[in-house]
């Protein structure tokens, strides 16, 4: 008799891009390790080794089941993994949202949006994704002056410094700290660059605190 299919349970990630006219896309993502980036969902769906796919509409808890990964392809959710913060992926502790936008996107809308999704920040992408630029709130209360910027690409600071989706936490630790950002885009080089996710600076000290069990798990902020 076989022995039983052990199965990995993945987060499926959301990338959200509003346009120059306030138009959203959605791109569901799930970091593969058994290669070594992130795919698209509909990457997974057509993979042998993909056993459920799970889409929660409230987007909290959505998931595939793989097998392949199981099997020795690697680990990326932080459940499965227990080294140290210079092998720990990034990936591993971001969040599960990340809401893009373009330049030509208006001051107005991202203002809005921030608010609504209490974010501190956005990468702003080009129309094929990669990143361009990052806009904080504080670009945001600058562009409130009289004669104040209308669109994204007024306010924004522009070539963000960005982290590969395989570096590890105290590379992206590092990168901030040099830089002297609270967070940073992650991107996935295989698909030209473009986002699959933030970091802050806040994602690291809460991993600090759950490996030290002052924290039990992820807050929900993402
Ligand atoms: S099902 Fe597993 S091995 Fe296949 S693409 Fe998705 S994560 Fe990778």
């Amino acid at each position: 008799m076989s022995a039983p299919q052990t199965l990995v349970r993945l987060p499926i990630r959301v990338r959200r891009t509003i346009d120059g006219d306030g138009e959203m896309t959605a791109v569901l993502l799930v970091h593969c390790e058994a290669r070594r980036r992130s795919v698209l969902l509909d990457e997974c769906n057509e993979c042998g080794s993909c056993e459920a796919v799970h889409v929660d509409p409230l987007e909290e808890d959505s998931w595939v089941t793989c097998s392949r990964v199981a099997a020795g392809g690697g680990a990326t959710v932080e459940e499965s993994v227990v080294p140290e913060g210079d092998r720990t992926p990034v990936v591993s502790i971001m969040g599960r949202r990340v809401l893009c936008v373009e330049p030509e996107t208006s001051t107005a809308l991202l203002r809005d949006l921030l608010l609504e999704r209490g974010l501190t920040g956005a990468p702003v992408v080009n129309p094929d994704g990669a990143v361009v630029g990052f806009v904080s709130r504080a670009d945001l209360l600058r562009s409130q002056w009289p004669g104040g910027a209308a669109a994204v690409s007024q306010i924004m600071t522009p070539l963000a410094v960005t982290v590969s989706e395989s570096a590890s936490i105290a590379e992206a630790s590092a990168l901030m700290a040099l830089e002297g950002v609270c967070r940073l885009p992650v991107v996935n080089n295989a698909m030209s660059g473009k986002v699959v996710g933030v970091i802050s600076a806040l994602d690291v000290l809460g991993w600090i605190a759950r490996r030290c069990g002052y924290l039990r798990h992820k807050t929900s902020r993402n």
